[in-house]
């Protein structure tokens, strides 16, 4: 156990680590965050900050003399970072569940030996590859990068074959899949903490919106996705976690369908569609996260109120979002960055209704 006093190193200098410091620092722990940028807004909100590249030996080795456990707020630390840390300090959740998030083959794999059904999926090298797989799965079908995709970055949408060469030429020579176009009636996503002694809790479904593959929305509980289809994607999370022995929040997507959940991606780390908790249920992922990471007793996951929704804030929107603050029931969240860049999220407003 990792007793209150301690210092939580984090790995990544986002919003997430950012609200997972406050987090910690409620518990009365300490935030060590770590993070190549020199703008981190979790930095504003820790007890110390270290500015330096994940491949940098001495600077990791300096953190790691000074943090009690290790986590991550960002799932592309590289495998040779977490291995290093590893060695000298608790890693949690541990490096294989970011092995396997890290390669979008590799996790559909993973998935699919779990009993989780992704989308019809092929790897793609090189046009003959590409041509194959667009010959078995179909159009219109997405093409995206196995590694370093984020919020819609590192993907193309194949409406046509004639398009396959255009498409291979934007993602530019890296390891490729293509996805067969899941025909979804919403999104949903789900929450699910794992402790040291193996106890898991899990959040109601939420429905999210996407917009150019960019979280916009979200609302729990989902509405619309029957009772049986979130059971059966509870219960697929719950396996990825027991498969990875996993500590922490483990986050999940799914695509609903009229046939079932299709497992989208998993995110070994609080997630953008739980920020909602932080007011809305009994114990915020956040919270949950660190509790999970020092061996201490997870929380009730369970709503405070009836329905919440969480939107997110991008870019420019920022200079306008104490407007919010005018319905009194919005929690208005800024993560303090400088930068507003387009689709860039500055922050995120809760409200405790739909
Ligand atoms: P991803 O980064 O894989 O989560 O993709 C971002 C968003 O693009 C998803 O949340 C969906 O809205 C859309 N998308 C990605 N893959 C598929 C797919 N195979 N079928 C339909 N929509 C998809």
């Amino acid at each position: 156990m990792i007793l209150p006093g301690s210092t939580i190193g984090i790995l990544g200098g986002g919003q997430l680590g950012r609200m997972l410091a406050i987090a910690a620092a409620q518990l009365g722990y300490r935030a060590h965050v770590y993070a190549p940028e020199a703008e981190q807004p979790a930095a504003d909100v820790a007890f110390a900050a270290t500015s330096a590249g994940y491949e940098d030996k001495a600077a990791l080795e300096a953190f790691a003399a000074q943090v009690d456990v290790v986590t991550c707020e960002f799932e592309n630390v590289p495998a040779k970072c977490l291995a290093l840390l590893a060695a000298r300090v608790p890693v949690r959740p541990g490096p294989r569940a970011f092995a396997i998030a890290q390669d979008r083959l590799a996790e559909k794999q993973f998935v699919a030996g779990l009993g989780g059904k992704p989308a019809q999926h092929a790897a793609v090298d090189d046009a003959e590859t590409l041509a194959a797989a667009l010959a078995r799965l179909g159009t219109p079908a997405i093409l995206k990068t196995r590694r370093f995709g984020y919020d819609g970055k590192g993907q193309v949408r194949i409406e046509r074959p004639a398009e396959a060469p255009a498409a291979l030429a934007e993602l530019g020579g890296a390891a490729l899949v293509l996805e067969a176009q899941v025909p979804f009636a919403s999104e949903f996503s789900i929450l699910v903490a794992r402790g040291m002694d193996g106890s898991e809790v899990h959040y109601p479904p939420i429905a999210n919106r996407h917009e150019s593959g960019i979280l916009v929305e979200s609302v729990a509980p989902a509405p619309r996705v029957p009772a049986a289809h979130v059971e059966e994607a509870v219960a697929l999370v719950i396996r990825i976690a027991d498969a990875l022995d996993y500590v922490g929040v483990l986050a999940c997507e799914f695509f609903a369908t009229a046939t079932g959940p299709v497992f989208n991606e998993m995110a070994p780390r609080v997630h953008n569609s739980g920020h909602w908790t932080i007011e809305g249920a009994e114990t915020s992922q956040f919270e949950q996260h660190i509790r999970a990471i020092a061996g201490l007793p997870l929380g009730s996951p369970a709503l405070r109120v009836p329905v919440v929704s969480m939107r997110n804030i991008l870019g420019n929107e920022v200079a306008g979002a104490h407007a919010f603050l005018a319905d009194p029931h919005a929690r208005l969240h800024l993560y303090g960055k400088r930068e507003a860049a387009p689709g860039r999220k500055m922050g995120h407003v809760t409200f405790l209704r739909a």
